[in-house]
């Protein structure tokens, strides 16, 4: 992507909440990549590595950076890995139908299965379970109780569910199983999801501190890392692991499968609140708009589950299956795009954002960011400016959840791509200016070019002078558009 200083876009989203959209196989065109980002209003796309080949996946980056070109609009990525997830094999027809009391052998072959046996190729597993364990399989949609155990091999039978397909994942929730957070699969798709240039790593079933000194060890500065929180013991390392991430996921399959479902909204909004305290983008994630996989409508439950996560003050909300292997991809994320604009306009949305304030540190870049938006307030202004190098500023600014967006201009391409997970950020890739005047006029400039302020409109700017140095930021000034 070129340095944009001269674009004409009309690549304003009146929106602050952010949406990110999982491609598959029935999204994994130019043209619904497109659709996605225009119609769909699709900010940050994800490249599931539990599913599709690292050429395909690279494909999709490369759909995603051309459309990234042509729009002048910083476009974020990020490879979710597998993690230790254990999954069943395949079938050989993709799928079986299942009966309660149905005996399902697991075993270690990795052909292809049926209504007798599927693999489950994960020795350990097998070593670990005992009758009686439960296998919830598929987001706990299937419960099966270990009724045999052999050599290399058990046999459960059903107690619930209709169906089991290819791949589907699997919990434990009796045993529990000594894995690294990085299998040897995803040290290979780490490798290469950073060669391809994601903006992020997702890190699955982190379920300690250590999971992400490991993860940070191997990536090793080049590329920053997505916190997934689904695992209980995660959920007793809250603030450190939301201190140690870039973002965090609250992933919620797999979390409502390894606690009871009736505790998720009460950790949702714990998680939220606490990573937006922290200054850290936080992403709601999983069955939002599920039912939009095979129907053209959400149900309301669904609709109002979306509208609750950003009502809770969430950075980001996520489509998985919706748009990676339903039917209706580009209506799903339409549909998240028009739940978000709605909540947004309730004053009591506003309310909401305003009174969860979060505390400030006593730093310069802190007081001067958490000023800029009392500012915006009291002056009506159109917008706050943040010139920055490490984006650090402009996530200081989005935690204060402001309602009018924040135009971000960086000359770092992967700092302005990152930029796009969080609240209410417009992020413009541009060279750095080296003095006052050309500040003001850059950003007034930039600020009409982009929609985001008109003539006769005021905008707050932060930045940090010295101009160009790293976490400086120490001024505030207001000025006019002409
Ligand atoms: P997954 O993560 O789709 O990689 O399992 C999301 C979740 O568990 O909610
Ligand atoms: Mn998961």
């Amino acid at each position: 992507m070129k340095n944009k200083t001269a674009i004409k876009t009309s690549q304003r989203r009146y929106r602050q909440t952010r949406i990110v959209a999982t491609l598959g196989p029935t999204s994994s065109t130019p043209e619904i990549i497109s659709n996605l980002y225009h119609t769909g209003g699709v900010d940050v796309f994800r490249l599931n590595f539990s599913h599709g080949t690292h050429d395909g996946h690279a494909q999709n980056i490369k759909y995603i950076r051309e459309l990234e070109d042509k729009n002048g609009r910083p476009i974020g990525v990020f490879a979710d890995l597998q993690g230790p997830k254990i999954r069943v094999g395949t079938f050989k027809n993709g799928f079986i139908a299942l009966e309660k009391g149905m005996i399902i052998r697991f075993d270690l072959d990795d052909k292809a299965g049926n209504e007798k046996r599927v693999c489950l190729p994960h020795p350990e597993v097998i070593e670990a379970l005992e009758k009686d364990n439960h296998l919830l399989i598929d987001d706990g949609k299937v419960k099966m109780r270990v009724v045999k155990k052999g050599k290399d091999f058990i046999e459960a039978e059903c107690i619930a569910g209709t169906k089991i397909s290819d791949k589907k994942g699997v919990n434990l929730p009796d045993i529990i199983l000594p894995t690294s957070p990085l299998t040897p699969k995803d040290l290979k798709d780490l490798e290469a999801a950073v060669r391809m240039g994601v903006d992020w790593i997702a890190l699955s079933f982190v379920q300690k501190p250590e999971d992400v000194a490991e993860a940070r060890r191997v990536i090793n500065k080049r590329t920053k890392l997505i916190v997934k929180l689904e695992k209980p013991s995660a959920l007793d390392h809250l603030e450190e692991l939301i201190a140690m991430s870039d973002a965090v996921m609250l992933a919620r399959g797999d979390l409502g499968v390894e606690i009871p479902a009736e505790q998720v909204p009460r950790v949702q909004k714990h998680v939220v609140r606490m990573a937006r305290n922290a200054g850290k983008p936080v992403i709601i994630a999983t069955q939002m708009l599920e039912s939009m996989v095979t129907s053209p409508t959400p149900t309301r439950a669904e609709a109002s589950d979306v509208a609750t996560a950003i009502y809770d003050g969430a950075d980001s909300v996520m489509l998985s299956a919706e748009t990676a292997s339903g039917d209706y991809p580009v209506e799903a994320a339409e549909m998240m795009r028009k739940i978000a604009s709605n909540v947004e306009k309730d004053p009591l949305y506003r309310t909401m954002m305003e009174v969860e304030h979060p505390d400030h540190e006593e730093t310069s870049a802190d007081a001067i960011t958490s000023a800029s938006s009392r500012v915006v307030d009291m002056i009506d202004a159109a917008a706050i400016v943040s010139y920055t190098t490490t984006g650090s500023t402009a996530l200081r600014a989005a935690r204060e959840r402001p309602a009018v967006p924040i135009m971000c201009l960086t000359e770092d391409l992967s700092v302005a791509r990152r930029m796009s997970l969080s609240y209410g950020v417009h992020a413009i890739y541009t060279k750095d200016v080296d003095n006052f005047g050309d500040m003001v006029k850059k950003a007034t400039y930039l600020a009409k070019e982009y929609n985001l302020a008109e003539q006769g409109q005021r905008l707050v700017i932060t930045a940090g002078v010295p101009f160009g140095t790293p976490g400086s930021t120490n001024i505030l000034r207001i000025a006019w558009v002409s």
